[in-house]
Protein backbone atom coordinates (compact mmCIF):
# COMPACT_ATOMS: atom_id res chain seq x y z
CA UNK A 1 0.00 0.00 0.00
CA UNK A 2 1.50 3.29 -0.77
CA UNK A 3 1.54 6.00 1.36
CA UNK A 4 -1.43 8.23 -0.06
CA UNK A 5 -3.71 5.36 0.16
CA UNK A 6 -2.48 4.84 4.00
CA UNK A 7 -3.05 8.71 4.71
CA UNK A 8 -6.43 8.69 3.14
CA UNK A 9 -7.59 5.73 4.49
CA UNK A 10 -6.36 7.11 8.18
CA UNK A 11 -8.71 10.18 7.73
CA UNK A 12 -11.37 8.07 7.02
CA UNK A 13 -10.82 5.93 10.27
CA UNK A 14 -10.12 9.48 11.86
CA UNK A 15 -13.19 11.46 11.14
CA UNK A 16 -15.12 7.94 11.77
CA UNK A 17 -13.88 8.06 15.59
CA UNK A 18 -13.21 11.85 16.56
CA UNK A 19 -16.85 14.19 14.78
CA UNK A 20 -19.39 14.37 17.83
CA UNK A 21 -22.11 13.10 15.24
CA UNK A 22 -21.26 12.12 11.97
CA UNK A 23 -23.15 14.19 9.16
CA UNK A 24 -26.35 12.21 8.58
CA UNK A 25 -27.85 12.43 5.18
CA UNK A 26 -31.32 11.51 3.54
CA UNK A 27 -34.73 12.09 5.05
CA UNK A 28 -34.63 13.57 8.13
CA UNK A 29 -36.53 11.42 10.89
CA UNK A 30 -38.83 13.42 13.76
CA UNK A 31 -40.85 12.55 16.39
CA UNK A 32 -42.60 14.86 18.07
CA UNK A 33 -44.92 14.12 20.77
CA UNK A 34 -47.56 16.53 21.49
CA UNK A 35 -49.09 15.70 25.09
CA UNK A 36 -51.52 17.49 26.91
CA UNK A 37 -51.86 17.71 30.89
CA UNK A 38 -54.70 19.80 31.84
CA UNK A 39 -53.86 23.62 31.14
CA UNK A 40 -50.23 22.71 30.47
CA UNK A 41 -49.09 21.46 26.62
CA UNK A 42 -45.65 20.60 25.53
CA UNK A 43 -44.28 19.38 22.27
CA UNK A 44 -41.18 17.32 22.49
CA UNK A 45 -39.45 16.57 19.81
CA UNK A 46 -36.89 14.19 18.88
CA UNK A 47 -34.89 14.89 16.27
CA UNK A 48 -32.56 12.00 14.44
CA UNK A 49 -29.59 14.11 14.27
CA UNK A 50 -28.39 17.51 15.76
CA UNK A 51 -28.83 20.61 13.02
CA UNK A 52 -28.06 24.14 12.95
CA UNK A 53 -30.77 25.10 12.09
CA UNK A 54 -34.89 23.81 12.31
CA UNK A 55 -37.22 25.74 9.85
CA UNK A 56 -41.11 25.34 10.89
CA UNK A 57 -42.77 25.94 7.70
CA UNK A 58 -45.85 26.46 8.08
CA UNK A 59 -45.25 29.94 9.74
CA UNK A 60 -47.82 32.72 9.18
CA UNK A 61 -49.05 35.54 10.59
CA UNK A 62 -52.34 36.73 12.13
CA UNK A 63 -55.06 37.80 9.93
CA UNK A 64 -56.08 40.74 11.88
CA UNK A 65 -52.92 42.68 13.02
CA UNK A 66 -50.41 40.59 10.71
CA UNK A 67 -48.33 39.72 14.34
CA UNK A 68 -46.12 36.24 14.02
CA UNK A 69 -48.09 34.04 16.26
CA UNK A 70 -45.64 31.23 17.30
CA UNK A 71 -43.55 33.85 20.07
CA UNK A 72 -46.50 34.31 21.71
CA UNK A 73 -47.75 30.66 21.85
CA UNK A 74 -44.76 28.69 22.31
CA UNK A 75 -41.96 28.60 24.09
CA UNK A 76 -38.84 26.87 24.25
CA UNK A 77 -37.89 24.96 27.61
CA UNK A 78 -34.50 23.34 26.21
CA UNK A 79 -31.88 25.15 27.62
CA UNK A 80 -29.51 26.99 24.46
CA UNK A 81 -32.38 26.61 22.14
CA UNK A 82 -34.25 29.96 20.68
CA UNK A 83 -37.20 30.21 18.64
CA UNK A 84 -36.24 33.38 16.14
CA UNK A 85 -37.69 34.22 12.74
CA UNK A 86 -35.67 34.19 10.00
CA UNK A 87 -36.70 35.24 6.79
CA UNK A 88 -40.45 34.15 6.26
CA UNK A 89 -39.96 31.15 9.09
CA UNK A 90 -39.90 30.51 12.40
CA UNK A 91 -36.14 28.38 13.37
CA UNK A 92 -35.09 26.94 16.32
CA UNK A 93 -31.28 27.94 16.54
CA UNK A 94 -28.47 27.76 19.13
CA UNK A 95 -25.29 28.34 19.67
CA UNK A 96 -23.62 25.23 17.64
CA UNK A 97 -26.29 22.64 16.74
CA UNK A 98 -29.51 22.22 17.98
CA UNK A 99 -29.80 19.00 20.19
CA UNK A 100 -31.52 15.82 19.17
CA UNK A 101 -34.26 16.55 21.65
CA UNK A 102 -35.81 20.03 22.56
CA UNK A 103 -39.31 20.17 24.36
CA UNK A 104 -41.52 23.49 23.77
CA UNK A 105 -44.25 24.53 26.00
CA UNK A 106 -47.12 25.98 24.45
CA UNK A 107 -50.63 27.79 24.48
CA UNK A 108 -53.18 26.62 21.87
CA UNK A 109 -53.14 29.88 19.86
CA UNK A 110 -56.53 30.33 18.56
CA UNK A 111 -56.39 33.15 16.39
CA UNK A 112 -56.89 33.07 12.52
CA UNK A 113 -53.87 33.26 10.62
CA UNK A 114 -53.81 34.98 7.06
CA UNK A 115 -53.69 31.96 4.86
CA UNK A 116 -53.09 28.96 6.53
CA UNK A 117 -55.28 26.87 8.72
CA UNK A 118 -55.38 28.53 12.57
CA UNK A 119 -53.50 26.57 14.94
CA UNK A 120 -55.96 25.55 17.15
CA UNK A 121 -59.70 25.90 18.29
CA UNK A 122 -61.09 26.49 21.82
CA UNK A 123 -64.35 24.85 23.12
CA UNK A 124 -66.25 26.73 25.84
CA UNK A 125 -66.11 23.23 27.74
CA UNK A 126 -62.27 23.18 27.36
CA UNK A 127 -61.85 20.92 24.67
CA UNK A 128 -59.33 22.08 22.30
CA UNK A 129 -59.03 20.61 18.59
CA UNK A 130 -55.11 21.57 17.06
CA UNK A 131 -53.96 21.71 14.01
CA UNK A 132 -51.43 19.21 13.69
CA UNK A 133 -49.32 21.00 10.77
CA UNK A 134 -48.00 23.41 12.55
CA UNK A 135 -45.94 21.26 14.50
CA UNK A 136 -43.68 20.26 10.86
CA UNK A 137 -40.56 20.82 10.73
CA UNK A 138 -37.24 20.44 8.63
CA UNK A 139 -33.71 20.65 9.26
CA UNK A 140 -31.22 23.53 7.52
CA UNK A 141 -27.47 23.77 7.60
CA UNK A 142 -27.33 27.57 8.46
CA UNK A 143 -29.56 30.69 9.39
CA UNK A 144 -28.39 32.17 5.86
CA UNK A 145 -30.30 29.59 4.33
CA UNK A 146 -33.70 29.88 5.99
CA UNK A 147 -33.48 33.49 5.13
CA UNK A 148 -32.86 32.57 1.42
CA UNK A 149 -35.70 30.72 1.28
CA UNK A 150 -38.88 31.90 -0.41
CA UNK A 151 -42.07 32.55 1.38
CA UNK A 152 -43.93 30.26 -0.82
CA UNK A 153 -42.22 26.65 -0.54
CA UNK A 154 -44.51 25.39 -3.23
CA UNK A 155 -42.23 23.57 -6.31
CA UNK A 156 -39.40 24.84 -4.13
CA UNK A 157 -36.56 22.20 -3.07
CA UNK A 158 -36.88 21.89 0.72
CA UNK A 159 -34.86 19.22 2.81
CA UNK A 160 -37.09 15.99 3.44
CA UNK A 161 -37.92 15.36 6.64
CA UNK A 162 -40.20 12.50 7.58
CA UNK A 163 -42.47 13.39 11.16
CA UNK A 164 -44.41 10.99 13.44
CA UNK A 165 -46.69 13.06 15.53
CA UNK A 166 -47.65 11.68 18.57
CA UNK A 167 -50.86 12.61 20.72
CA UNK A 168 -52.31 12.29 23.89
CA UNK A 169 -53.80 13.74 26.43
CA UNK A 170 -53.28 12.24 29.97
CA UNK A 171 -57.07 12.90 31.35
CA UNK A 172 -58.49 10.87 28.49
CA UNK A 173 -57.88 9.57 24.75
CA UNK A 174 -57.89 12.03 21.97
CA UNK A 175 -59.80 11.95 18.72
CA UNK A 176 -58.07 11.71 15.44
CA UNK A 177 -59.83 10.91 12.01
CA UNK A 178 -63.04 9.24 13.57
CA UNK A 179 -61.28 7.46 16.23
CA UNK A 180 -60.71 7.96 19.79
CA UNK A 181 -57.47 6.87 21.73
CA UNK A 182 -55.20 6.89 24.35
CA UNK A 183 -52.42 7.87 22.43
CA UNK A 184 -53.06 8.38 18.76
CA UNK A 185 -50.41 8.05 16.23
CA UNK A 186 -49.60 9.94 12.59
CA UNK A 187 -47.31 11.07 9.80
CA UNK A 188 -50.22 12.65 7.63
CA UNK A 189 -50.27 16.27 9.32
CA UNK A 190 -53.16 18.38 7.66
CA UNK A 191 -55.93 17.56 9.77
CA UNK A 192 -57.08 18.02 13.79
CA UNK A 193 -56.94 16.46 16.57
CA UNK A 194 -59.52 16.82 18.96
CA UNK A 195 -58.54 16.86 22.91
CA UNK A 196 -61.32 16.73 25.59
CA UNK A 197 -64.60 14.96 26.35
CA UNK A 198 -67.55 17.19 24.64
CA UNK A 199 -69.32 14.22 22.85
CA UNK A 200 -69.90 14.94 19.69
CA UNK A 201 -73.40 14.42 17.42
CA UNK A 202 -72.55 11.23 15.55
CA UNK A 203 -75.35 9.98 12.38
CA UNK A 204 -74.67 7.25 10.36
CA UNK A 205 -73.06 10.46 7.76
CA UNK A 206 -71.50 12.58 9.79
CA UNK A 207 -70.22 13.02 13.11
CA UNK A 208 -69.96 17.02 14.48
CA UNK A 209 -68.22 18.46 17.73
CA UNK A 210 -70.70 21.37 18.25
CA UNK A 211 -69.95 23.65 21.59
CA UNK A 212 -72.21 23.59 23.94
CA UNK A 213 -72.23 27.31 24.07
CA UNK A 214 -72.91 28.42 20.38
CA UNK A 215 -75.53 31.06 20.40
CA UNK A 216 -78.68 28.74 20.75
CA UNK A 217 -80.15 29.93 17.44
CA UNK A 218 -77.36 29.17 15.48
CA UNK A 219 -76.62 25.51 17.55
CA UNK A 220 -80.34 24.63 17.17
CA UNK A 221 -80.61 25.20 13.23
CA UNK A 222 -77.16 23.54 12.81
CA UNK A 223 -77.82 20.32 14.80
CA UNK A 224 -80.33 19.47 12.99
CA UNK A 225 -78.75 20.80 9.48
CA UNK A 226 -75.16 19.62 9.16
CA UNK A 227 -76.79 16.02 9.80
CA UNK A 228 -79.61 16.25 7.04
CA UNK A 229 -77.48 17.53 4.72
CA UNK A 230 -74.50 15.19 5.18
CA UNK A 231 -76.97 12.33 5.35
CA UNK A 232 -78.42 13.82 1.35
CA UNK A 233 -75.00 14.18 0.15
CA UNK A 234 -74.30 10.47 1.08
CA UNK A 235 -77.25 9.34 0.23
CA UNK A 236 -77.29 10.85 -3.13
CA UNK A 237 -73.38 10.35 -3.72
CA UNK A 238 -72.00 7.79 -2.02
CA UNK A 239 -70.43 7.70 0.91
CA UNK A 240 -66.71 10.05 0.57
CA UNK A 241 -63.72 7.50 1.07
CA UNK A 242 -61.47 8.16 4.16
CA UNK A 243 -63.06 8.90 7.42
CA UNK A 244 -66.51 9.81 8.14
CA UNK A 245 -67.53 13.32 7.37
CA UNK A 246 -66.74 15.72 10.20
CA UNK A 247 -67.64 19.11 11.51
CA UNK A 248 -66.11 21.14 14.54
CA UNK A 249 -68.06 24.26 15.74
CA UNK A 250 -66.52 26.46 17.94
CA UNK A 251 -67.78 29.57 19.79
CA UNK A 252 -65.04 32.04 20.61
CA UNK A 253 -67.29 34.37 22.79
CA UNK A 254 -69.41 37.42 22.41
CA UNK A 255 -66.23 39.63 21.63
CA UNK A 256 -67.95 43.46 21.56
CA UNK A 257 -68.60 44.81 17.97
CA UNK A 258 -67.52 41.45 16.15
CA UNK A 259 -69.73 39.09 14.24
CA UNK A 260 -67.34 36.28 12.31
CA UNK A 261 -67.74 33.44 10.94
CA UNK A 262 -64.29 31.93 10.38
CA UNK A 263 -64.04 28.41 8.26
CA UNK A 264 -61.85 26.07 6.59
CA UNK A 265 -62.03 22.95 4.59
CA UNK A 266 -59.56 19.96 4.82
CA UNK A 267 -60.04 16.08 4.00
CA UNK A 268 -62.90 14.87 5.51
CA UNK A 269 -63.24 17.64 8.25
CA UNK A 270 -65.02 21.30 8.36
CA UNK A 271 -64.13 23.50 11.10
CA UNK A 272 -65.97 27.07 11.73
CA UNK A 273 -65.39 29.23 14.67
CA UNK A 274 -68.21 31.76 15.32
CA UNK A 275 -67.36 34.91 17.50
CA UNK A 276 -68.81 38.51 18.60
CA UNK A 277 -71.40 40.13 20.49
CA UNK A 278 -73.94 40.43 17.34
CA UNK A 279 -73.92 36.84 16.80
CA UNK A 280 -75.53 36.24 19.56
CA UNK A 281 -78.86 37.98 18.87
CA UNK A 282 -80.66 35.87 16.37
CA UNK A 283 -80.27 36.75 12.21
CA UNK A 284 -81.98 35.44 9.62
CA UNK A 285 -79.63 35.78 6.60
CA UNK A 286 -76.61 34.79 8.85
CA UNK A 287 -78.36 31.34 9.50
CA UNK A 288 -78.70 31.31 5.84
CA UNK A 289 -75.07 31.94 5.03
CA UNK A 290 -73.94 29.30 7.72
CA UNK A 291 -76.43 26.91 6.18
CA UNK A 292 -75.05 27.60 2.57
CA UNK A 293 -71.19 27.48 4.00
CA UNK A 294 -71.98 24.10 5.70
CA UNK A 295 -73.46 22.69 2.69
CA UNK A 296 -70.74 24.05 0.25
CA UNK A 297 -68.15 23.00 1.97
CA UNK A 298 -69.55 19.54 2.43
CA UNK A 299 -69.75 19.64 -1.21
CA UNK A 300 -66.16 19.48 -1.77
CA UNK A 301 -65.97 16.00 0.18
CA UNK A 302 -66.80 14.67 -3.24
CA UNK A 303 -66.47 17.50 -6.14
CA UNK A 304 -62.84 18.36 -4.70
CA UNK A 305 -62.29 15.41 -2.21
CA UNK A 306 -63.35 12.34 -4.10
CA UNK A 307 -62.33 13.31 -7.37
CA UNK A 308 -60.21 17.05 -7.43
CA UNK A 309 -59.73 18.97 -10.38
CA UNK A 310 -56.67 18.65 -12.40
CA UNK A 311 -55.46 22.16 -12.98
CA UNK A 312 -56.59 25.37 -11.49
CA UNK A 313 -58.18 27.06 -14.21
CA UNK A 314 -60.95 23.70 -14.12
CA UNK A 315 -62.08 24.98 -10.71
CA UNK A 316 -65.32 26.15 -11.90
CA UNK A 317 -65.99 22.18 -12.16
CA UNK A 318 -65.77 21.66 -8.23
CA UNK A 319 -67.04 25.09 -7.04
CA UNK A 320 -69.54 26.00 -9.31
CA UNK A 321 -70.82 22.35 -8.76
CA UNK A 322 -70.45 22.76 -4.98
CA UNK A 323 -72.08 26.12 -5.47
CA UNK A 324 -75.03 24.05 -7.44
CA UNK A 325 -75.29 21.68 -4.74
CA UNK A 326 -75.50 23.97 -1.62
CA UNK A 327 -77.98 27.02 -3.30
CA UNK A 328 -80.07 23.30 -3.51
CA UNK A 329 -79.11 22.17 -0.28
CA UNK A 330 -79.80 24.73 2.01
CA UNK A 331 -83.73 25.79 -0.08
CA UNK A 332 -84.50 22.48 1.47
CA UNK A 333 -82.88 22.78 4.83
CA UNK A 334 -84.70 26.64 5.17
CA UNK A 335 -87.40 26.44 2.70
CA UNK A 336 -87.80 30.29 2.83
CA UNK A 337 -84.48 30.85 1.22
CA UNK A 338 -85.20 31.13 -2.59
CA UNK A 339 -82.33 29.85 -4.45
CA UNK A 340 -82.85 31.01 -7.81
CA UNK A 341 -82.47 34.28 -6.80
CA UNK A 342 -78.96 33.24 -6.01
CA UNK A 343 -78.76 31.38 -9.35
CA UNK A 344 -79.57 34.40 -11.34
CA UNK A 345 -77.19 36.47 -9.82
CA UNK A 346 -74.68 33.63 -11.01
CA UNK A 347 -75.61 34.25 -14.07
CA UNK A 348 -75.31 37.82 -14.32
CA UNK A 349 -72.02 37.20 -12.46
CA UNK A 350 -71.14 34.88 -15.42
CA UNK A 351 -72.17 37.18 -18.18
CA UNK A 352 -70.67 39.86 -16.35
CA UNK A 353 -67.13 37.84 -16.36
CA UNK A 354 -66.99 35.77 -19.82
CA UNK A 355 -67.42 38.53 -22.07
CA UNK A 356 -64.83 38.36 -25.27
CA UNK A 357 -62.72 36.40 -21.89
CA UNK A 358 -62.31 32.88 -21.25
CA UNK A 359 -63.35 31.27 -17.93
CA UNK A 360 -60.22 29.22 -17.46
CA UNK A 361 -57.53 32.47 -17.56
CA UNK A 362 -60.24 34.21 -14.76
CA UNK A 363 -58.02 33.83 -11.69
CA UNK A 364 -54.99 35.61 -13.78
CA UNK A 365 -57.05 38.34 -13.90
CA UNK A 366 -58.10 38.30 -10.64
CA UNK A 367 -62.09 37.47 -11.65
CA UNK A 368 -62.33 33.66 -9.61
CA UNK A 369 -65.61 34.87 -9.22
CA UNK A 370 -66.33 33.36 -12.67
CA UNK A 371 -65.48 29.84 -11.79
CA UNK A 372 -68.52 30.08 -9.21
CA UNK A 373 -70.89 31.77 -11.29
CA UNK A 374 -70.08 30.03 -14.30
CA UNK A 375 -69.77 26.74 -13.25
CA UNK A 376 -72.85 26.62 -11.35
CA UNK A 377 -74.84 28.00 -14.50
CA UNK A 378 -72.98 24.87 -16.60
CA UNK A 379 -74.51 22.61 -13.79
CA UNK A 380 -78.17 23.77 -14.59
CA UNK A 381 -77.33 23.23 -18.08
CA UNK A 382 -76.07 19.79 -17.30
CA UNK A 383 -78.88 18.91 -15.34
CA UNK A 384 -81.47 20.10 -17.13
CA UNK A 385 -80.25 18.33 -20.61
CA UNK A 386 -79.92 14.59 -18.50
CA UNK A 387 -83.31 15.35 -17.68
CA UNK A 388 -82.02 14.07 -14.09
CA UNK A 389 -81.20 15.34 -10.84
CA UNK A 390 -78.13 17.81 -10.29
CA UNK A 391 -77.31 15.26 -7.77
CA UNK A 392 -77.16 12.51 -10.28
CA UNK A 393 -74.90 14.47 -13.14
CA UNK A 394 -72.60 14.93 -10.06
CA UNK A 395 -72.81 10.99 -8.98
CA UNK A 396 -71.49 9.94 -12.66
CA UNK A 397 -68.66 12.34 -12.71
CA UNK A 398 -67.78 11.20 -9.45
CA UNK A 399 -67.70 7.39 -9.57
CA UNK A 400 -66.35 7.62 -13.43
CA UNK A 401 -63.37 9.13 -11.78
CA UNK A 402 -62.98 7.65 -8.46
CA UNK A 403 -60.49 5.41 -9.42
CA UNK A 404 -57.08 8.32 -10.16
CA UNK A 405 -59.89 10.63 -8.17
CA UNK A 406 -59.50 13.13 -11.02
CA UNK A 407 -62.29 14.82 -13.21
CA UNK A 408 -60.64 16.54 -15.86
CA UNK A 409 -62.50 19.12 -18.10
CA UNK A 410 -62.72 16.64 -20.70
CA UNK A 411 -64.33 14.26 -18.43
CA UNK A 412 -66.97 16.88 -17.43
CA UNK A 413 -68.15 17.64 -20.86
CA UNK A 414 -67.44 14.17 -22.00
CA UNK A 415 -70.11 13.02 -19.20
CA UNK A 416 -72.61 16.41 -20.75
CA UNK A 417 -72.14 14.68 -23.88
CA UNK A 418 -73.44 10.83 -22.60
CA UNK A 419 -75.96 13.04 -20.44
CA UNK A 420 -77.55 15.44 -23.09
CA UNK A 421 -76.83 13.81 -25.81
CA UNK A 422 -76.33 17.00 -27.36
CA UNK A 423 -72.48 17.40 -28.32
CA UNK A 424 -72.96 21.04 -29.53
CA UNK A 425 -73.74 22.13 -25.46
CA UNK A 426 -70.36 20.80 -24.48
CA UNK A 427 -68.69 22.64 -27.58
CA UNK A 428 -70.40 26.14 -26.39
CA UNK A 429 -69.36 25.50 -22.99
CA UNK A 430 -65.54 25.00 -23.93
CA UNK A 431 -65.79 28.25 -26.07
CA UNK A 432 -66.57 30.21 -23.05
CA UNK A 433 -64.35 28.29 -21.16
CA UNK A 434 -61.31 29.36 -23.54
CA UNK A 435 -62.22 32.86 -25.04
CA UNK A 436 -65.82 33.72 -24.01
CA UNK A 437 -67.80 34.94 -25.70
CA UNK A 438 -69.09 38.89 -27.40
CA UNK A 439 -72.56 38.14 -26.20
CA UNK A 440 -72.76 36.08 -23.01
CA UNK A 441 -76.14 37.37 -22.18
CA UNK A 442 -77.80 35.41 -25.27
CA UNK A 443 -75.05 32.69 -25.89
CA UNK A 444 -76.55 31.62 -22.34
CA UNK A 445 -79.92 32.01 -23.33
CA UNK A 446 -79.49 29.96 -26.02
CA UNK A 447 -77.64 27.34 -23.52
CA UNK A 448 -80.65 27.22 -21.58
CA UNK A 449 -83.34 27.64 -24.75
CA UNK A 450 -81.00 24.39 -26.41
CA UNK A 451 -80.64 22.18 -22.58
CA UNK A 452 -84.45 22.61 -21.67
CA UNK A 453 -83.91 25.17 -18.67
CA UNK A 454 -87.01 26.63 -17.95
CA UNK A 455 -86.30 30.44 -18.04
CA UNK A 456 -87.27 33.71 -18.93
CA UNK A 457 -85.08 36.89 -20.52
CA UNK A 458 -85.30 40.55 -19.03
CA UNK A 459 -85.80 43.70 -20.94
CA UNK A 460 -82.17 43.78 -21.13
CA UNK A 461 -81.97 40.42 -22.77
CA UNK A 462 -80.46 38.84 -19.36
CA UNK A 463 -82.06 35.38 -18.83
CA UNK A 464 -82.88 34.21 -15.49
CA UNK A 465 -84.77 31.66 -14.05
CA UNK A 466 -88.69 33.48 -12.86
ZN1 LIG B 1 -65.42 25.83 -2.53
Amino acid sequence: MNRRWLALLLSVVSAGAGAQSPPLSGTAQVRVEITRRGSEWTADYEFDRESPVWVFPRTDVTREDQIEWRPLSWTVETRGVKLERRGFYDALTARGKVPKRVRIRFTPFTKGLRADYTPALQFTDGSVALYVAQFETFPMDSVREVKALPSDLNNQYVPDAKLQYVLRDVAGPVWLRGKRSPIATTDDKNTYVFFGNLLPLETPAMVGFIDPQLPEWIRGSLSQSIPDILARYTQELGPPPGMKPTIMLSWAGPTPGLTSRAGSVLPGLIVLTYEGERVLSEDEAARVEGLQFIAHEAAHFWLGQTVAYEYARDAWITEGGADLLAMRLTSLEHPAYDWRADFNKAIEDCVDLTRKRGIETARERGENRAYYACGAVFGLIAESASGRSFFNFVKRIVDANRADGIVTRADWLAALDAASRKPELSRDIARMLDRGVSDPKAFIASLFERAGVSHDVDAQGMPFLP
